[in-house]
This record gives structure tokens, C-alpha cells and sequence, in this order.
């Protein structure tokens, strides 16, 4: 071993067994850098852990002691890869921590004196392996004080940081930045390659502001050069930078190279001043998010002051056990690693840590969740085979396989006993309403009351259509069965829609029949939630595209009835890890099977200049008496975006593509009422074409609609894609959807290629979650929990990894009395948004 490095790897072992006093090195770790740097020089060690123990240890008399622990554990790693070395460094030993080193360090150290109050000596043991100083209740609290007790921070601070969801110490350590820039792989700019992502630093040459396209787009530009080469920078809209840039003077800038007529150009780059402390840390840095009337700067040296205090302090959720077993970083190795990452492999460990974490808390509460509704108890409803044969003849075609496994499933749970808690997941068009309205018979036989709540008035009229149809109409007698037709089950009047727009009167009379029980089945939007809606005796609760709610909303639903049956339907195809894992708590069926005789889709991918294709094929179509659909990404064109949008396409359609059809314009931006009645137009035929953004009806049938166009189809998710397909499709006409991604790009294009390939949502989702990442799926998960700042989705044996623990751990302490448990007991709450104090109640979901 190189004679510096063996030298280091003493010092630091030194320093680690005498308790992190500093002493080690007579006169403080700090004297020995200058000799040792150029030793290690000399050996020609890398360069970059030379820079690195300069850093951490130039500080290092300064920091306390449990900091000072981390610092050393950071370099000890570094110098272990070198060497390849196993050996541990022994643990930082904070109750040798003297009071005085808080005193001496009013930077780091929080006003109040909550934080420094000492744990009542020895009046209960401490959890064995636990360091009674972590776990004092004292320090807990303390995490829980608000971030006014930092010095610096005054009540107008507290108020910009509360924007950011920071209200706590703990809040703060919680916070991670949403990148890092490494300062240790800074490019020159003559070296600068197309498409990196780069941080470069410069002097500003020039800076200067100038209007385009008539005045109405403002843009600053600078350029920048750091002696190798010069850098165009321009930023639109954001005339501020202006005023900030002085020429002369040096940044920090970081965003992507593109290329402008041939030469190396940064749009809408982040940047910052550059600090001399940044130049010479030469180390990752975090960039945190930020809001108005803070800088990076600030927040920064905030952040580092508050997770080089706390972070050693901040007891370990997981029990010391099972973090060894799982080769686990410890949570203030790795808060600190998240904040200020020794390397990307630290980064990377520390993230790791931080996701297990997230995955085995939702876990955990899942399945308690899952229990506290298993020990309820429910009124039974069974129904007899004869029963259902009769409500499937009323039926004008038979279940498919999967919708009879979806049925039986049902009628078990309803007979059960305990609520159903049954989350119904099947494609688009694969028949989940039927099942739901068999779900209804089972309680309608006996004259309960049920409920059905979808998310838009048009669906909810939608559904009230179908099931008046499948309860009261005469029945037909379809050619596969001469079993004669069951009387209906309901009476007309029995069923109710129930919607924000129903005339007062309506309501009222509504809210009578419910209250009484004369009404049976009511249908309805989020009106039903309204608090003067209550019922007789509500047993079923369906809630369709349940992912469109809330958690509030459906819990809010429950609670209008007692220990009442639940089945939540949902058309977006999660895999089956992300729904075991998010839904954990739901028991599961998938309808895999879409009814006979659908035809597919017929789906091609168009290039750009072929667009006039695309709308032949539309103008046809119409002439036929058919109508299309045609969606673009955007709602209205921007200047950092290229894609195009639909009020811009709209008026050009109308114009000058489709002068003579009817084209109808649908968007986010409308209110809820309006996007309903453009909707409802379309499907009464007062438009040929409806060019919308994604936000067009899940689930609402138009069966004449047989094009689907989406422009800029590159910008989508091939399951969200596969959603926008469902909504053709539907009728017996043969159906288009195409597909015009807005560059030529043949990566992009091949994968939009999967889409021609198959029309199986399943396949398509996993697909997206390899090629994507979670981001599609997250929008279905509707926090009821703190959410997932750090476990990628796509991580399945790291999913694994802790579903596994958190159900060994469940089956061996479910209310996590343990002792060593109780540090997991408050961040499980914690996650789950409730006080420390409380603990989970089972109405989350
Ligand atoms: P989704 O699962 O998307 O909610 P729907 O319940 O709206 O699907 O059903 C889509 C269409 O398929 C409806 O028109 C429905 O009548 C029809 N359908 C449902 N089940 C069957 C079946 N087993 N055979 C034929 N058609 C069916
Ligand atoms: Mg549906």
C-alpha cells in the first residue's frame, strides 16, 4: 500500500477509536493535511480522494462530534474502495459529546433549548443496541420543532419555507435536493459535447436583453467564457436574469448543450454565483427546489447546518437488526449521504437506504390497514348459483371468463363476513361495469342500498343509462339460453342520478329517498360525498376510475355506511408489483380478457410529413358518419416547448384543414361542467372532430368515434397512449388509431412501434415502466401517505426486498410494541400523516 494512504487510514482509525475528540492528531486532524497532501501527491494517489480528505478535514476541529463521525465514515469508505479494505471504523460514541460544543457553535446549534435536553438518566433501560443519547425523547421532539429555532431563520423565512413543505427540523432533513451538481467533473467549454448535461463554470463577457416576434417574447442573453472557449446562453421570458448577470463577474451554470447553427449553446440553464467555497469544495453539490425570496446559496448553508447537527441525532426507524441483515447504510449515514454525497456511489447507497425505507413503511401500513379491515366483521349477502343464472340471463351476452372469475370473486368476499375490500382492474372495454351491476343484484336481492360514484357527470350519467337498462328493462331472450329471464330486480324509481348540477328540488327529493331507503341504488359524482346526503342503510360502495379520487373522497364514501362492502374499479393497467405493493391493502382482481368479437385497433405509426394522411383518413371517416378524435400534448403553445397545442391546432383545423366539419375543442382548462357538455355534444354528434388534450373521458363511450389521431405522440407514455386508444374502438366499425410522433427520431418511433404491436394494456404498461420509469403509475397512487420521494417504482428487488421485511416484521410484532420498534412506530404515523401520538386507524384509504 502507497506509504500517504496507509498513513491516512491510521489517522482516520485513530481519531475513530479515541471517540472523534480531534486528538488524535496533536493539534487537530487538520495539521497533519498540508504535509499529507503533498505526501499523497508524491505517491500519486487520485487526485480526486486527495481533494476530497482536504475538505473534510480542513472543517473537521469544528464540527461536533457525531458530524465529525459521518465526515470520517465518508472518507473511510473512499479510502476502503482504494485499498479494497473490509474493516469498519467503530461507531461515533455522541454521549461523549460535550454540552459546550453546542454553545460554541451557534451556527449549528438551535436556539431553544428543547434540543439540548438531556435524556432522563437511566430511568428506563435503553433498547438494547440502541445509543440512549439517539433515542431520548427529548432529541425526537426536538426533530418536530419548527424551523424558527435555527438561528437565521426568523418568522418571515419559516414563511417562504413552509411553501416548501418545511415546517420541521425534521421536515428539513427530509428535504433532498433535486440534483446535484458535480463540481469534481467540471466540463471546459471547449470540451462541451451536444446533449450533455453539464455544469460549467465562467465569466460573463456580455450580457444583454432584446424583444422578438413583435415585442411579445422577451429574451436575455449572455455569453460566457472561461478562457477555453465561449458558451451562448439565452433565456426566454425571464427577463429577471438580466438584472442579476454583471458582466465581469463569475457563474456557476448547469443545464443541457444543444446546438444553435452549428456551435454549443445553453437554453434556460439553472446558475448561480459562483462562491469561492464551491470552487474549492470541489465536491457533489446538492441544488435543492426552491420558491421565491430564497437562494440556493442560503438554503444550502441552511440545510448543511441543520443535517450536520441532526442528522447524527435522528433515531434509526429500523431496527439495528434488520438493518444489518439487509446491508443497509444507517439513516444518518445516509441523510447525510443524500444532502452532501462524499460520491455517487455514497449518493447511490444513501438513496437505496432512503427508498427501503419509503417501500417498508407503505408496506407496513398497508397490511395493517389490511388487518384492521379484516378483523371488522360484515353483514353476509350470499347468493345462490340459481340466483346468478338467472340475473346472467337477463344479460344480451355472456360473461367472459374473466368477468366470471371477477363475479365469483365478488359473491365469496360478499359472503364472507368481513367487508369487501376489492380493487377490480381490467382494460379498457373488458366489461367492469357488468360485474359491478351483478355486485349491486347481490345487494338489490335484498333490498339494501348501494352506490356507485364515478368521476365526471358524464360517466356517472353514463353508468345511471346502463344500469337502469340492466335493472329494469324487459328483458330480452338471448339465443344461447332458454332459461326464461329473472323479473327485474329494481323499479325505476328505485335508481337515482345524483349529480353537482341536479336542480335543488331534485336533490332534496334524492337525499329523502336515500335517507328513508326507498331509493336502492344511487349513482352519482362527488355530489354524493356532500354532507346531507345519508342513507337508510348504504352496503356497497362502487367507486369507478377510483384513481381519479382522492383518499378523502373515498374514505368520505365509506363512511356513509357501516362496515359497508367496497369495490374499487380502476382501467389504468398497473403491473403487478406496483399494484401489490401501492393497493397492498386492496385485495386483487385482474379482468385479463376483453369480450369476443372486439376488433383491435388498427394502429400505425405516421411520420410527421405523412400528417396529411392522418387527416384524409378523418375526412373520410366523416363522410361515413363517423367522428374522430385528434389530441395534442399542450393545451396552448409555449416558447420553452415545441409541442403542439390544442387551442392553436384547434383554430387551424377548423380553418384550414376541415373547413366544412364541425370541430369541437376540449381541454384542461375548461371547468368541470363545460368539458361535460363538450363531451356530451360529441357523443350527440354536434361535432365531427374533437381535438382535446389527454384529458378526454376516461371510460365514456362513443361508439361512433372510430379515428383516434394523436399529434406529437413521442410526448406520451405508451400506457397513457393505450388509454387515449380505448376511446375507439367501441362500436362495431372497424377503428384507426395514429400515431404522429413530432420528430422523425427512429428510437422514438420504434418505441411507439409497440403500440402497433399489441393492444394488451398490460403488456404495454410494463413496457412503459422499463422504458419510463413509475412516473405514469404514481398519478394513480393518490397520496394518502407521505409519499415516494426516493423509491423508484421500477426497483423491484429492492420492492421485494422490503415488502418481504415488513412482513416478517408485521407477523412478528403487528403493533410494533417492541421497544426496538419504537422509532419505526413514529415514522410509520409519520408517513401516514398522523401524529406522533396516534397511531394508524384503518380508514386511510
Ligand atoms: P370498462 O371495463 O371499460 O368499464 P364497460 O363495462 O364500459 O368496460 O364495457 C364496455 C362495453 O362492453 C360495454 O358496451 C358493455 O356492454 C360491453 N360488454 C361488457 N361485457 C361484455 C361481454 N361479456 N360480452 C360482450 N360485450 C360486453
Ligand atoms: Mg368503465
Amino acid at each position: 500500500m502507497k506509504p500517504s494512504l496507509d498513513k491516512l487510514q491510521k489517522f482516520l482509525k485513530l481519531e475513530a477509536d479515541r471517540g472523534y475528540d480531534n486528538r488524535a492528531v496533536f493539534g487537530g486532524l487538520e495539521r497533519m493535511l498540508d504535509r499529507w497532501e503533498a505526501e499523497a501527491r508524491a505517491d500519486e494517489l487520485p487526485e480526486d480522494l486527495v481533494q476530497a480528505v482536504g475538505d473534510r478535514l480542513r472543517d473537521y476541529g469544528r464540527l461536533a462530534p457525531a458530524s465529525r463521525a459521518e465526515v470520517l465514515a465518508g472518507l473511510w469508505r473512499r479510502v476502503q474502495r482504494e485499498t479494497g479494505s473490509q474493516e469498519e471504523l467503530p461507531p461515533a460514541r455522541p454521549e461523549k459529546q460535550p454540552e459546550p460544543e453546542l454553545a460554541a457553535q451557534p451556527e449549528t446549534a438551535p436556539k431553544e433549548p428543547a434540543p439540548r435536553r438531556r435524556p432522563a438518566p437511566a430511568a428506563q433501560p435503553a433498547p438494547s443496541g440502541r445509543d440512549p443519547a439517539l433515542a431520548s425523547t427529548g432529541e425526537v421532539a426536538a426533530l418536530n420543532a419548527p424551523i424558527t429555532v435555527l438561528s437565521g431563520v426568523g418568522p418571515r423565512h419559516a414563511k417562504t419555507l413552509e411553501r416548501l413543505g418545511l415546517y420541521s427540523l425534521r421536515d428539513m432533513l427530509y428535504h433532498f435536493p433535486r440534483r446535484y451538481d458535480d463540481y469534481t467533473r467540471l466540463e471546459p467549454i471547449n470540451r462541451l459535447q451536444f446533449g450533455d448535461e453539464v455544469t460549467v463554470i465562467g465569466t460573463i463577457q456580455r450580457v444583454g436583453t432584446r424583444k422578438i416576434r413583435g415585442g411579445k417574447l422577451e429574451i436575455v442573453e449572455a455569453v460566457v467564457s472561461d478562457g477555453t472557449g465561449a458558451l451562448r446562453i439565452t433565456w426566454f421570458n425571464q427577463p429577471w436574469h438580466a438584472k442579476r448577470l454583471r458582466g465581469g463577474s463569475q457563474i456557476v451554470l448547469s443545464g443541457k448543450i444543444e446546438q444553435y447553427l452549428g456551435r454549443a449553446v445553453m437554453n434556460n440553464p439553472e446558475w448561480e454565483p459562483l462562491e469561492q467555497q464551491q470552487l474549492n469544495t470541489n465536491r457533489i453539490v446538492p441544488v435543492y427546489p426552491l420558491t421565491a425570496n430564497i437562494t440556493q446559496r442560503w438554503l444550502r448553508r441552511l440545510m448543511n447546518q441543520v443535517v450536520s447537527y441532526w442528522a447524527p441525532r435522528i433515531p434509526d426507524p429500523l431496527p439495528e437488526r434488520l438493518r444489518q441483515q439487509t446491508g443497509l447504510m444507517k439513516i444518518s449515514t445516509a441523510l447525510w449521504q443524500a444532502h452532501f454525497p462524499d460520491s455517487w456511489q455514497d449518493l447511490e447507497a444513501a438513496r437505496h437506504r432512503l427508498a427501503f425505507d419509503e417501500i417498508f413503511l407503505l408496506q407496513l401500513g398497508v397490511l395493517r390497514q389490511k388487518r384492521a379491515w379484516q378483523d371488522r366483521t360484515a353483514r353476509v349477502y350470499a347468493q345462490s348459483d340459481a340466483w346468478l343464472r338467472d340475473q346472467l340471463a337477463r344479460l344480451p351476452y355472456a360473461l367472459t371468463g374473466a368477468q366470471a372469475r371477477a363475479v365469483d370473486d365478488i359473491r365469496t368476499d360478499l359472503a364472507s363476513g368481513r367487508p369487501m375490500n376489492r380493487l377490480l382492474q381490467g382494460d379498457v372495454g373488458s366489461g367492469k361495469t357488468t360485474v359491478a351491476a351483478l355486485a349491486i343484484g347481490m345487494l338489490a336481492s335484498e333490498g339494501v342500498q348501494s352506490a356507485l360514484m364515478a368521476p365526471t357527470s358524464i360517466l356517472a350519467e353514463q353508468h345511471y343509462k346502463n344500469l337502469v337498462h340492466f335493472f329494469t328493462a324487459e328483458p330480452v331472450v338471448p339465443d344461447w339460453t332458454d332459461v326464461p329471464p329473472a323479473p327485474p330486480l329494481l323499479q325505476p324509481e328505485q335508481i337515482r342520478l345524483l349529480l353537482g348540477a341536479t336542480p335543488e328540488s331534485e336533490k332534496q327529493e334524492i337525499r329523502a329517498g336515500l335517507a328513508a331507503g326507498s331509493i336502492k341504488l344511487v349513482i352519482g359524482t362527488h355530489a354524493l360525498l356532500e354532507d346531507p346526503v345519508t342513507f337508510q342503510d348504504l352496503q356497497l360502495a362502487v367507486i369507478d376510475e377510483q384513481h381519479r379520487f382522492g383518499v378523502e373522497q373515498r374514505s368520505a364514501l365509506r363512511a356513509k355506511g357501516d362496515n359497508l362492502h367496497l369495490l374499487v374499479m380502476t382501467a389504468t393497467p398497473i403491473p403487478r408489483s406496483l399494484a401489490l405493493t401501492l393497493y397492498g391493502d386492496l385485495d386483487l382482481t385482474v379482468i385479463d380478457e376483453l369480450p369476443p368479437g372486439r376488433q383491435d385497433v388498427s394502429t400505425h405509426v405516421l411520420p410527421p410529413r405523412e400528417l396529411e394522411r392522418a387527416y384524409n383518413l378523418i375526412r373520410k371517416q366523416v363522410a361515413a358518419g363517423r367522428q374522430a378524435f385528434v389530441i395534442y400534448p399542450l393545451v396552448e403553445e409555449s416558447e420553452n416547448n415545441d409541442a403542439k397545442a390544442a387551442v392553436e391546432q384547434h383554430g387551424l383545423l377548423q380553418r384550414e384543414i376541415f373547413p366544412r366539419l364541425r370541430v369541437g375543442l376540449l381541454h384542461g382548462r375548461l371547468r368541470p361542467d363545460e368539458k361535460d357538455a363538450v363531451m356530451a355534444a360529441f357523443r350527440d354528434r354536434a361535432f365531427d372532430v374533437l381535438v382535446s388534450t389527454t384529458v378526454v373521458e376516461v371510460g365514456v363511450d362513443i361508439p361512433n368515434a372510430t379515428v383516434m389521431l394523436i399529434e406529437g405522440a413521442n410526448r406520451f407514455g405508451l400506457a397513457q397512449l393505450h388509454q387515449l386508444r380505448g376511446r375507439v374502438g367501441r362500436g362495431a366499425e372497424k377503428s384507426y388509431c395514429l400515431l404522429v410522433p413530432d420528430t422523425p427520431d427512429n428510437l422514438e418511433n420504434e418505441r411507439l412501434q409497440a403500440m402497433a404491436s399489441t393492444n394488451d394494456g398490460f403488456v404495454l404498461a410494463d413496457r412503459d415502466l422499463e422504458q419510463r420509469g413509475p412516473g405514469e403509475f404514481l398519478g394513480t397512487r393518490q397520496a394518502g401517505f407521505g409519499g415516494l420521494q426516493m423509491a423508484s417504482l421500477t426497483d423491484i428487488p429492492l420492492i421485494e426486498k422490503a415488502r418481504r421485511q415488513a412482513q416478517a416484521l408485521f407477523e412478528q410484532d403487528p403493533e410494533l410494541e417492541a421497544p426496538e420498534h419504537r422509532a419505526l412506530a413514529g415514522a410509520l404515523n409519520r408517513f401516514w400523516g398522523l401524529e406522533e401520538t396516534e397511531t394508524i386507524v384503518s380508514d386511510i384509504s
